[in-house]
C-alpha cells in the first residue's frame, strides 16, 4: 500500500490507474476504522482495481462546540489494516493541504441539508459535501462507496454528483452492525460501559418499527409512535429527533408509500448516535432492511 499525503501526488496516481484503463474505487472515511468501513472496502474491490482509502477527519463539518477535537484517530492501526485487506492506496493529507490559506470556497446542496442532521448540526452538510466535492474531484473515481448508516449523506452525495456532473457512480452500502445490533460507529468508542448496553434501544425501536409496519401499519405517525415508546424505556437514552421520511426529498412522510427512512439520533450523555431503517414497499408489501 502506498500512502499519499499531497493532493498533487494522489491525482498523480489515479490518473496513471485511469490511463492504464483501470477502474478506481474509492472509500472516503475519517478513520477510526471498523468493520462498517471493511465492508465498504470490500465492495469496492469486488468492482474496482485500484482501491483508494482516505483519512481525513475534515474540520469544515464539525460544529465549534463538537467533537473534531476529540474525534478518534489510530492512523497507524487504520494504515495497517488497510494494508491488511490489500488496498493499494491510503491518501491521507494534512488540514493545510486540504484547506490552504486563502481557501473561501464552499458547497452547499440546498434543501436535503437542512433538515435532520441538518437542522441539529448547522453547516455540517456544507463541510461534507464541500470535502466529498473535493476528494472526488482530486481522486475522480470510477466508483466511490458510502454507508446507508448516514443515509442523509450518501442521499446528499448523489444529488451532489448529480447537480455538478461528476463522472464518479455513487455506490451505498449497508450497516454493519454489532451482534445485539448496534450499527458500528466510530463513536461508539466515547460510550460508557452502561451506555454501551442501553444503546441496543436504537436498532430495538427500529426493529419494533419493522414489526408494526409487518402487522400492516401504514401510518408514518403511527411507525415515529412506536420508536418513541422503546426508546422512552430506556432512561440513558435523549432522542434528538425520530422521523420517518421520504427517501428522495428526506421530507416527512405521512403514509409509508414509495421508499422511506425510519432515522434516529438519539443521545447517551453527550455521546449522539444514529441510525436508520430502509423501508421499500414492493408488490404492495413493505420491506424493512435494519
Ligand atoms: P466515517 O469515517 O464515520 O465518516 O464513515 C465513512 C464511511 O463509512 C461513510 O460512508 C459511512 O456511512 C460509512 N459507515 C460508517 N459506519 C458504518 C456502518 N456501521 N456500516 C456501514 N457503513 C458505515
Amino acid at each position: 500500500m502506498e500512502t499519499i499525503h499531497t493532493i498533487e501526488w494522489m491525482k498523480q496516481a489515479s490518473r496513471q490507474a485511469r490511463a492504464e484503463g483501470r477502474l478506481v474505487g474509492f472509500v472516503p472515511t475519517m478513520g477510526a476504522l471498523h468493520d462498517g468501513h471493511v465492508s465498504l472496502v470490500r465492495a469496492a474491490q469486488r468492482a474496482c482495481s485500484p482501491v483508494v482509502v482516505s483519512i481525513f477527519v475534515n474540520p469544515t463539518q464539525f460544529g465549534p462546540k463538537e467533537d473534531f477535537a476529540a474525534y478518534p484517530r489510530s492512523r497507524e492501526k487504520d494504515a495497517a489494516l488497510l494494508e491488511s485487506l490489500g488496498v493499494e492506496y491510503l491518501f491521507a493529507p494534512e488540514a493545510a493541504e486540504m484547506y490552504p490559506p486563502g481557501f473561501t470556497s464552499y458547497v452547499e446542496v440546498s434543501g436535503l441539508s437542512s433538515r435532520l442532521e441538518g437542522r441539529t448540526r448547522p453547516g455540517h452538510f456544507r463541510g461534507v459535501a464541500t470535502v466529498v466535492l473535493k476528494l472526488l474531484e482530486i481522486v475522480q473515481p470510477w466508483r466511490a462507496f458510502f454507508g446507508r448508516k448516514d443515509a442523509q449523506q450518501a442521499r446528499i452525495v448523489e444529488q451532489l454528483v448529480r447537480d455538478f456532473h461528476l463522472d464518479a457512480e455513487i455506490e451505498v452500502c449497508p450497516i454493519v452492525r454489532e451482534p445485539d445490533g448496534l450499527a458500528l460507529s466510530s463513536r461508539n468508542a466515547y460510550l460508557s460501559a452502561d451506555d454501551r448496553r442501553a444503546a441496543v434501544v436504537l436498532s430495538q425501536a427500529l426493529a419494533a418499527a419493522r414489526d408494526a409496519a409487518g402487522r400492516g401499519e401504514r401510518s408514518a405517525q403511527e411507525l415515529i409512535a412506536t420508536m418513541r415508546a422503546v426508546l422512552a424505556k430506556e432512561p440513558r437514552a435523549a432522542a434528538d429527533y425520530v422521523e420517518v421520511v421520504r427517501a428522495d426529498t428526506f421530507e416527512p412522510a405521512v403514509a409509508l408509500r414509495g421508499t422511506c427512512y425510519a432515522l434516529l439520533a438519539v443521545f447517551f450523555g453527550a455521546t449522539r448516535l444514529l441510525d436508520n431503517m430502509l423501508i421499500e414497499e414492493r408488490d404492495g408489501a413493505l420491506h424493512c432492511t435494519l
